[in-house]
């Protein structure tokens, strides 16, 4: 599942020329997914190193304040959804969460489909 270090959406975060950046904040990155499975695929992407929901919110102690962080995931999901003009129109938001998911980047990030 490997650490923050050699985590490939952590490397995209620092390198803010390796993927061109759909939008960016000071919580968030978006950037377009390399296997688009919708006309628009987007992922959204803390800066923040957490494997998945599962550490977002453990089963016990209190890492970070997931609560926070995914009110704030979505918010921005949304406002990037009107700037790519997916709205009115419609999209759809998915985030994988284990193996058997079909999780393959072990660092949350949520993906925006639409179009
Ligand atoms: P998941 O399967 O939910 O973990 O999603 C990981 C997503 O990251 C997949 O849809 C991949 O196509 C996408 N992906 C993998 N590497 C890159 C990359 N370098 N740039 C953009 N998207 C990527
Ligand atoms: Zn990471």
């Amino acid at each position: 599942m490997g650490s923050a270090l050699e985590c490939l959406f952590c490397k995209i975060v620092a390198d803010k020329n390796s993927s061109p950046r759909i939008y960016e904040d000071r919580h968030f990155i978006c950037i377009r997914d390399i296997r688009p499975r919708a006309k628009v695929h987007l992922l959204v992407i803390p800066r923040k190193h957490i494997l998945s929901l599962d550490e977002a919110f453990p089963e016990k102690g209190w890492r970070f304040s997931g609560r926070s962080l995914m009110g704030k995931l979505y918010e921005t999901a949304v406002k990037i959804a009107r700037q790519e003009k997916l709205l009115p129109g419609g999209f759809r938001t998915v985030i994988n969460t284990g193996e058997t998911a079909g999780q393959t980047v072990w660092h949350l990030h949520l993906h925006v489909l639409g179009g």
